[in-house]
């Protein structure tokens, strides 16, 4: 079967309908954070759940990920460890942070965070009441809460009062996301739901008007359809493998030197099938891209500067936020300078930013780089003055990563898209209600049918707007409520 071949059946075509016993009042469709928070809180209302995963595991991408959650308003760690969050403060920061906030999704997902966080424990997720303070991409120790997003930067940090909101599943290093789906798929089997590993769903099946089915294969073979009494859930992920969905709306992509990051089985299935069933797709142009140039942190005192020999972005910001700012430098080229002081070796930064060279004098890094006579010096000179009175008029760094940069030698690193390693994976879906219903094309919702986690638009939108945390955070957030409103159909 080609990625696209995902389609709507009506119920009239269905050659084999599968026996009452596989019924199910909600079927979801994937097994990641989103489906499994999902098929327990239905299965808590009160229905019949059942799970169709189509690796021969659950996990999905969640279970790649380093496994933070974006949460805040006072949650338990957060207090643990002196933090000072309001609800209030979140919720601006979100609102501020996001291109086209959805104001009644962020003030839900922000009024409810301190007792989403509760959920999860009591599900049986980890997390230690512990900080990792320094700034980084992820904590190498299971400390859980860390600066995730652009909470400190300029101009979040004057509107609303910075906190750290990032906290990642106790889990040494990386993984946090395979040790929730570890937790929460436990708790989904002890609640007696049903899972079948190895289920490709390939169509939705609607019966007047309504979607109340799924077909699916296992290992090729058609194994029929099975009925949904009150709805289908599809919760398939994002679609950083399909190649036909990135040309259509995230061309950019494809360019080789862009590192995706994605499973076999994201290829968009949940967009598809949404999509052939008349929903709308979403932001769909947006991604997380990212080539961090921290740790080490001396880095960030560093400037990022253009072609142009002109800095661009403060360099205090979320990696993502600056990476995306270098994507749209001229030619996608941008270089990070950094003095003897300044300058790094170890530990190595995950952006993998190639030394272009050492220079005595800023003058020879701006001929070496091709750069208009004068431009680069000025730009260093000019800050140079600032950064020794603490300040930057320019991009407003913050104080604390200013420093001038004057002592020979100087080092040019490479940030440029196809020198520097940029990761990427998709952040568009489904344009969702906030229960998670299907958005129909022509208005109305699409009956039977919801869409959540990465195949859902709900929250995080591009690169520039987003914080660590906010994917895994808003998955498992909106999934529990789909899953309790389906339950209720
Ligand atoms: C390397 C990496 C690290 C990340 N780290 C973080 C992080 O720390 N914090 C954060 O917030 N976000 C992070 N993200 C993003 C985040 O992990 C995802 O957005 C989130 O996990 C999506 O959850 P999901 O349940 O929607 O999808 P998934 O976890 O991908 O689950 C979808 C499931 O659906 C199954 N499926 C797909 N198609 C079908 C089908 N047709 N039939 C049946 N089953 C199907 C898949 O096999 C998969 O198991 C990271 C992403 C990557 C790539």
């Amino acid at each position: 079967m080609s990625q696209n071949e995902y389609a709507v059946i009506e119920a009239a075509e269905v050659a084999h309908w599968a026996a009452h016993t596989e019924e199910a009042d909600v079927v979801i469709v994937g097994l990641g954070c989103a489906g499994v928070c999902a098929a327990i809180e239905a299965r808590e209302a009160g229905a019949d759940v059942l799970v169709f995963e189509r690796a021969s595991g659950g996990g999905g991408v969640t279970g790649m990920a380093a496994g933070h959650l974006y949460l805040g308003g006072g949650t338990r760690v957060q207090k643990a460890v002196g933090v000072d969050d309001t609800v209030e403060d979140m919720f601006t920061y979100l609102m501020m942070n996001t291109p086209e906030p959805d104001e009644e999704k962020i003030r839900r997902y922000c009024d409810e965070s301190v007792s989403h966080f509760d959920w999860l424990v009591e599900m049986g997720v980890p997390f230690n009441d512990t900080m990792y303070k320094g700034k980084h991409v992820l904590q190498m120790t299971d400390e859980c809460l860390i600066w995730s997003g652009n909470e400190e930067v300029h101009p979040f940090r004057e509107k609303a009062k910075p906190a750290p909101r990032g906290h990642k599943v106790a889990q040494v290093g990386e993984l946090g996301g395979a040790k929730m789906m570890e937790c929460l798929t436990a708790k989904a089997e002890s609640l007696g739901i049903r899972i079948v590993y190895d289920a490709h769903v390939h169509n939705l099946v609607r019966e007047e008007g309504k979607i109340v089915g799924v077909s699916y294969r296992v290992y090729g073979e058609e194994k029929g359809s099975v009925r949904a009494r009150k709805a289908v859930i599809l919760a398939a992920g994002q679609f950083t493998q399909n190649e036909d969905l990135l040309e259509e709306y995230l061309p950019e992509l494809l360019d080789e030197a862009y590192m995706r990051q994605f499973t076999p089985n994201d290829d968009g299935a949940g967009h598809q099938l949404g999509r052939a069933a008349g929903g709308v797709l979403k932001h769909m142009d947006g991604a997380l891209v990212t080539a961090a140039f921290y740790p080490p942190e001396s880095h960030i005192k560093g400037i990022l500067v253009n072609q142009e020999g002109k800095r661009y972005v403060s360099e205090d910001s979320y990696h993502s936020r600056s990476s995306m700012f270098t994507t749209k430098q001229s030619d996608r080229r941008g270089w990070l300078i950094l003095d003897e002081k300044t300058y790094a070796v170890e530990p190595q930064h995950y952006g993998a930013y190639p030394l272009v060279d050492a220079f005595e004098t800023v003058e020879e890094i701006e001929k070496a780089l091709e750069m208009p006579t004068g431009s680069l010096q000025k730009t260093v000179s000019s800050y140079n003055e600032h950064a020794a009175k603490g300040e930057d008029p320019e991009f407003h760094k913050g104080k604390k990563w200013l420093t001038p940069l004057d002592q020979a030698p100087f080092a040019a690193l490479d940030a440029s898209v196809g020198q520097a390693t940029y990761m990427a994976f998709t952040l568009g879906g489904l344009d969702v209600t906030i229960e998670g219903e299907v958005i129909a094309k022509g208005g109305g919702t699409i009956s039977g049918l919801y869409a959540i986690g990465g195949c859902a638009s709900n929250i995080a939108q591009d690169g520039t707007g987003y914080s660590s945390g906010t994917c895994i955070g808003e998955s498992t957030f909106f999934g529990r409520r789909a899953g309790r409103h389906s339950a209720s159909s």
